[in-house]
């Protein structure tokens, strides 16, 4: 009945399906990657960068989940840059700047290196479904039936996806691929939420036809810091970028062109990324501004298209040009490809459980684009999960590979998206985060990569190299709290401290703004024998101490909520003391536990209290 079986197949090969397919792999599952084009395997739809702020953490969470996503980075990346980096360390964002091309090699050649994963190049066109309504496999556009344990859907922005250009109107999953239209049908018919959204990308140049000359460089950071805790260094050729703005000019035009733009003539019904807006919102938003900054960023090293990031645009292309050629150092520029704007089906995230899974559909798992989210990091982190649940599905076992909002970025982006549901394609910011000081972007190895190692994802290597460090860092740590000195002993060192009489252990020290690198090393001398990622630990760790503990508590109270499970039979309706209001907004979020149950919208603390009665009684 089936022409062929795996436990695990993976629709689409863009960053959601890449991590799920090679996740899965590496946790032993026999995995098929089902995809269009196996050229197109990592492509960017969009801009040419992985990583920023808090989009940075979730590479790095993949990253220590042993994904794929840092490593393709540092193989290919031209400019390298740390966001934020005058800030806390809490909040800086490591960014990577891809050649295209390379990127795609390097996530094929790591696709192709798993053991246990089989790439075809085939469309996904409709579900088999069993008889106990399980999701038992796909059927493809070449007629095949394949059947599987779990299926992944990750098809980004392709669902009955129609690109817009002025008032051109192109069906496309994103430029020169033809939509998915039979798999959108399908999922409809499983009765799934389905609504419409929408992206954009900027008309790409021709590098050579700009004044590079009369523009600020921008140079990348040297050296230049990796993405993935694997790469010892960053062995391309790094690129500058060059900085420009758009003029009162470009917003004159851009106003008398509106009504030719898909979304202002109203032939768009979705919703755009309100942190990635088009050049047209940007204008209408904020119509005192007199300027908006571009950034050209180079698309590769043998490539001359350079990417004009923070001018997305759907304006027909002879207004794109004259857009162009009102920005200073573009004058001259060559558009080699438009921009436009892309719609697309996406289904509500709240029809999933937080391991990912359809619950109208078990054996389903959704990730990515087509869950309401925008951005490749974003994608990567759920296909990473929803893979690792597949795996649990096909191996006849509950799926919980979950993380909480207090250990990952990731958990946060889960828990909102199956919680809160988007109205707006959703983008990972710092401040999602209520635990933000705990959840650095250099500290996911030491809060994900043994949770990893268990659920058998982080293959040997990772693990040896990340015992190595934290038992290294243990060490420094314990010798850190052990050693110090009085405030006498702190002032004879050169170093201003109030003389309280309190002792001091070197990592309270290493808080003290006063205190250099310098004075640090001359008091302990062997901090500078510490490995430099070592060290950098240490000091992150001794300038978050406070607040950590203060955190505590609040980690505390939300632990013992996310303990108190909510069963998946719980009847809302029939918990007393519930208004018709909560008991309608909880069956629809259908919170999982009694924490999740108060970060659903609009639940209030009465009904929450009403609930944890009701959960006592039962348990
Ligand atoms: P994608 O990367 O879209 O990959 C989907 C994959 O599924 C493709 O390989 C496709 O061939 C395959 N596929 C689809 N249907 C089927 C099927 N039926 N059978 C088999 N294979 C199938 N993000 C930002 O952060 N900022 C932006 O400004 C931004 N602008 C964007 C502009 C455009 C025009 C586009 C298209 C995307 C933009 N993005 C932007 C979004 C970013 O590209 C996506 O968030 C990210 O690529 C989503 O990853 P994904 O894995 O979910 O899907």
């Amino acid at each position: 009945m089936f022409d062929a079986i795996f436990d695990v197949v993976v629709v689409g090969g863009g960053h959601a399906g890449c991590e799920a397919a090679a996740a899965a792999a590496r946790c032993g599952a026999c995995t098929l990657l089902l995809t269009h084009r196996l050229d197109t395997l990592g492509e960017m739809s969009c801009n040419p960068a992985i990583g920023g702020v808090g989009k940075g953490h979730l590479v790095r969470e993949v990253d220590a989940l042993d994904g794929l996503m840092g490593r393709a980075a540092d193989a290919a990346g031209i400019h390298f840059k740390l966001l934020n980096r005058s800030k806390g360390p809490a909040v800086r964002g490591p960014r990577a700047q891809a050649d295209r091309k390379l990127y795609r090699q390097a996530v094929q050649a790591l696709l192709r290196a798993t053991e246990g994963l089989s790439l075809e190049a085939d469309a996904a066109e409709d579900l088999v479904l069993g008889d106990n309504g399980r999701v038992a496999g796909v059927v493809t556009a070449s007629g095949r039936r394949i059947g599987a344990g779990a299926v992944v859907i990750t098809t980004g922005t392709f669902l009955r996806g129609m690109i817009h250009i002025g008032e051109t109107r192109i069906p496309a999953g994103r430029v020169g691929e033809a939509p998915s239209v039979g798999l959108a049908d399908t999922l409809r018919r499983l009765g799934l939420p389905l609504a419409r959204l929408k992206t954009g990308t900027p008309p790409r140049l021709d590098g050579r036809t700009i004044d590079w000359a009369a523009l600020e460089a921008q140079p990348g950071d040297d050296p230049p810091e990796p993405l993935s805790w694997m790469t010892e260094r960053i062995t391309n050729r790094q690129v500058a970028c060059a900085l420009t703005a758009t003029t009162p000019a470009t917003h004159d035009l851009i106003r008398a062109n509106l009504h030719l733009t898909a979304v202002y003539s109203g032939r768009i019904e979705g919703v755009g990324p309100r942190y990635c807006p088009s050049i047209e919102d940007k204008v209408v938003r904020f119509a005192d501004r007199q300027r908006h900054q571009i950034f050209l960023e180079p698309e590769g090293l043998d490539d001359d298209t350079v990417y004009p990031n923070g001018i997305s645009t759907s304006l027909p292309e002879a207004a794109q040009a004259a857009l162009i050629a009102s920005i200073p150092g573009l004058g001259r520029a060559r558009i080699v490809r438009p921009g436009y704007a892309i719609e697309y089906d996406h289904v509500d995230p709240r029809a999933l459980t937080p391991t990912l899974e359809v619950r109208a559909a078990p054996g389903l798992f959704l990730a990515g684009q087509i869950n309401g989210t925008t951005g490749y990091e974003e994608a990567a982190a759920q296909g990473l999960m929803a893979g690792l649940n597949a795996v649990c599905c096909a191996e006849g076992a509950v799926p919980d590979r979950v993380l909480t909002r207090s250990e990952a970025y990731a958990g946060v982006l889960v828990d909102d998206l199956v919680l809160q549901g988007v109205t707006e394609p959703y983008r990972m910011l710092t401040a999602r985060s209520e635990f933000r000081l705990a959840l650095r972007a250099d500290n996911a190895g030491l809060r994900l990569t043994e949770k990893g190692v268990a659920w058998g994802v982080v293959g040997a290597e990772r693990a040896r190299a990340h015992r190595t460090y934290a038992a290294t860092l243990a060490d420094a740590l314990a010798r850190a709290r052990a050693e110090g000195g009085s405030p006498v002993w702190y002032l004879g060192a050169g170093v201003p401290i109030n003389q309280d009489g309190r002792w001091r252990s070197a990592l309270d020290a290493l808080a003290l703004p006063a205190l250099t690198a310098d004075t640090a090393d001359r008091l302990f001398p062997w901090l500078r024998d510490l490995p430099a990622r070592v060290r950098a630990e240490l000091e992150a760790q001794a300038l978050y101490a406070p607040y950590l503990e203060r955190q505590a508590a609040e980690l505390c109270v939300l632990e013992r909520e996310e303990r108190l499970a909510i069963p998946a039979a719980t009847d809302f309706t029939a918990i007393p003391g519930l208004s018709t209001e909560m008991r309608h907004r909880l069956t629809k979020a259908s919170p999982t536990t009694l924490g999740s149950a108060g970060r659903v919208p609009g639940v209030t603390p009465a009904a929450l209290v009403a609930l944890a009665v009701h959960l006592r009684r039962t348990e």
